[in-house]
Order: structure tokens, then sequence, then C-alpha cells
């Protein structure tokens, strides 16, 4: 099976409670409470593995659990921590918020180890609890409840390079003959059901070369396998067509360009911007009067983009291909894609059925009051003074949609917010 995507349900350990207890001693008849802190629940954690190069394993198990924190003991006795949990998983995978799409952590370049969610900090034991009044405390803080999320992994394939073209045309053929991979050739479609990948080596540097297969019409809007593979084209620098320039399919292969094009442009138009080549594959097989790479050339060189007539059966002309890909790569920037956190699992449990109300000031109708528990709470908690307090909050404001309820209460630009005795200006 096909294993680049996984979904998974992934928690994190709760935190121990804190323990009640008082101290018993021989010959001492009231000791003072000797309750111990809970432990800290364990962290789910995601790590890069080089060995791996699919999502196979989280097809087969669905649920992934990190250790609860014990409880604290009798005579201060501190409960032992949660073992983390860590995830394997390739390099590119791409974790999300499996409800909202939003990524977590982009595993790939620098980042081999993330935290994805932390666990629930334990409560203290009833030994903190003594105060002058109160000798015999009953009350010992529970332990932070543990987080749980369903995840999305999606394994987004890191190529400099990426082979587009439909069934047939000789994508695996041509793979097989410039690089180490060994992907299955067949004349069928869709043999290939996995990226294959590939590194060639040239004088001037290698790079990694990427087979995209079940290219389509309507792949852009999920007919077939379509989408699937769309995927692995996003951190690709280079595109390279191959087109049956024999047409053994009886395929046109200028149509097929503009086809696969049009594909590309509708599931993302910033990929379709891409440096391309085109290799017109199959020379080996040409016998009719029009020479069809003439017909390329003249159709898309004019157009900027250069065509190399190849036989990936036969080897022929593959060196100049590979020569104009490497040139094309290095003038096109390395830095590759990477995707930005924009999901974050901490804030969510706070902001979570976030009770709140809305309402206009009395005297001034551009102050929007608003109020609410957790506001309150979350307000208590938070230092706006720091930049990342500040950013936490606004974050906060955004995902538990008080800014688009303010919106809906007719917030302008330049208007005040105010919340338990803070105000702010609001911009978009
Ligand atoms: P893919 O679906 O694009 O990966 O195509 P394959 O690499 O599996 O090739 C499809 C068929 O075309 C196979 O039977 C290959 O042997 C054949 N083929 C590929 N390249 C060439 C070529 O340059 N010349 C000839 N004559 N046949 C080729
Ligand atoms: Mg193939």
């Amino acid at each position: 099976m096909f294993a680049d995507r996984a979904k998974i349900m992934i928690r994190s350990g709760k935190g121990g409670d804190g323990h009640v207890s008082f101290r018993r001693e021989l010959y001492v008849p009231n000791g003072g409470p000797d309750g111990g802190d809970g432990g800290r629940g364990g962290d789910v954690i995601f790590e890069v593995d080089e060995g791996q190069n699919t999502l196979g394993d989280y097809r087969h198990k669905r649920k992934y659990k990190a250790q609860d924190g014990e409880e604290g003991g009798k005579r201060r006795c501190h409960g032992a921590d949660g073992k983390d949990i860590v995830l394997k998983v390739p390099e590119g995978t791409v974790i999300m918020d499996a409800e909202s799409r939003k990524v977590i952590a982009d595993m790939s370049g620098e980042n081999r180890r993330q935290i994805v969610l932390k666990g629930g900090r334990g409560g203290k034991g009833n030994q903190h609890y003594a105060t002058a009044t109160m000798q015999v405390p009953k009350y010992a803080q529970p332990g932070q409840p543990a987080q749980e999320l369903e995840v999305l992994l999606e394994l987004k394939v890191i190529a400099d390079v990426g082979l587009v073209g439909f069934p047939n045309v000789g994508k695996s053929t041509f793979l097989s003959r410039v690089t180490n991979a060994q992907p299955k050739i067949a004349n069928y479609h869709f043999t290939t059901l996995s990226p294959n990948l590939g590194v060639v080596d040239t004088e001037n540097g290698g790079f990694v070369i990427a087979d995209i297969p079940g290219l389509i019409e309507g792949a852009s809007e999920g007919v077939g396998l379509g989408h699937e593979f769309l995927r692995h084209i996003e951190r690709t620098r280079v595109l390279v067509h191959i087109v049956d320039a024999a047409s053994t399919e009886g395929r046109d292969p200028i149509d097929d360009i503009y086809k696969i094009n049009k594909e590309l442009e509708a599931y993302n138009p910033e990929i379709a911007a891409r440096p391309q080549l085109i290799a017109a594959n199959k020379i080996d097989c040409i016998y009719g009067e029009e020479d069809p790479v003439a017909l390329l050339k003249a159709e898309f060189e004019p157009k900027g983009i250069q065509v190399y007539p190849i036989s990936a059966a036969t080897g022929q002309g593959i060196r100049e291909l590979l020569f104009g890909v490497k040139e094309l790569l290095d003038k096109c920037p390395a830095e590759r894609v990477v995707f930005e956190q924009e999901f974050f699992p901490e804030d969510v449990l706070i902001t979570e059925n976030l009770p709140y109300t809305i309402t206009k000031a009395e005297n001034d109708p551009h102050i929007f009051v608003v109020e609410g528990p957790k506001i309150e709470k979350m307000l208590g908690y938070t230092n706006l003074d720091s930049e990342k307090g500040f950013a936490f909050f606004q974050r906060f404001l955004k995902d538990g949609g008080i800014l688009d309820e303010l919106e809906n209460a007719g917030i302008q630009e330049g208007d005040t917010v105010r919340m338990y005795g803070f105000d702010f200006d609001y911009y978009k």
C-alpha cells in the first residue's frame, strides 16, 4: 500500500496529582503535611529517522500515548515523571492538525526533533499548602490534564528536480538510467505508486530527482491518485517534463505539456511558475515524416523552455539533458520550501470552548469591552510586555474567534478593545 500519509491520535501524559498526607512518627502526635508533588506527564515528540522513507508504520497502529506522571507520595515523595513517546518519521514529514489542516511541524532541514504535545505539569502536594491559619491542609493540586490531538502526517518528498509526465512516457526508465533508484518499469498505467527518488552524480555536483507518478488530467481536482502525488512537487526547484515524442501510445506531446501545466497551475500557480525543461523521450522510435522534436522546439523554446531529445532506453541525449538541468538548478535559489508552524497545540487547549461577551461601552461606541472568565485568567498569566507573550495573546484572540466576533460587532480600525483594565488599539 502506498503510504505517504497517515492519520493518528496522539496523547501526552497527564501530570501526576499532588498527594495529601501527614507526618506520622513515633512520639510526634500531630505531624505536619508531607504529601509529595506529582510527576510530570510525558511529551509526544517527533523525530526524523534517516532510515525510514515511508509512513507505513503509522497505518497499522493509530494511537500513540506518552506515559502519565505518577501521583506524589507520603513523606514528600515526588511521583515519577511519565516517559516521553518518540515517534520516528522520515525526513520531509509534515505534521498537521487533522481538523484544520494547519501545520504544526515540518520535519525537514534543521528541524530533526520537535515536541508536539507537552505532558501535563505535576500537581503540588499538600506540604506546600500549610499556612499560619491552615495547619492541616487537606488540599493537594491535581496534575494538569493530558492533551490529545488527531494529527495528519504527510510525507512531502524533498528533491531538487521533479519529473512530470503522463503514464508510460518513460519517467521510471529515465530515473533508473540516471540514478541509483530502482523503480518499477512496465507498460501499464500506475505502476509507480510511490514517489521514487534518486541521486544524480554529475562532474560538477549531484542533485536529487523525484519521479512524480500518476499525473493525469483532473489530478488537481483529485481525480485518480492525482492529489496524492502533486504534493511531492511542492518542494522541487526545477521541473522536467517527460513526453513521448514518438507518440507510441498515440499521445500528442505538445498537448500533454499544456495539460500538465494546466494541472500544476490549478494545484498551485507558484509551482507552475518554476523553471522547466522538456525531455522529448523515445527518439529511438521516431519514424514518421514530421520531426516531433522540431515541433516541440518551435512551440516551447520561444517561451524560454529548452527541449532536449533523449532516449531513456538507449541513453542517447541524456548527458546533455542532465547538464541543462544542472545549469538551471545553479541559477535558481537553493533554499527549499519549508512549511511554517501555524497551529500551536498548547494555545488550543486554552482557547477551546471559550465563553465571553462583547459589548460596546455605554459612553463611547468606539470602545468594545470583552469579558469572560478564561480571558481574565489568560491575561493573568500572560506577560504582555514581552514580545513572545504579546504574540501568544494575539494568537489566542485569533484562534479563540474573538477577532472574528469583534469584526461581526462592527469594530473599525483604530477603535479600542478593553479587557479587564487593559486597552488595546484595534488594527487588522
Ligand atoms: P512511466 O510510466 O512514465 O514511468 O514509464 P516507464 O518508464 O514505465 O516506461 C513505459 C514504457 O515505455 C516501458 O515499456 C519502457 O520500456 C518504454 N520506454 C521508456 N523509455 C523509452 C525509450 O526511450 N524508448 C523506447 N523505445 N521505449 C521506452
Ligand atoms: Mg513509472
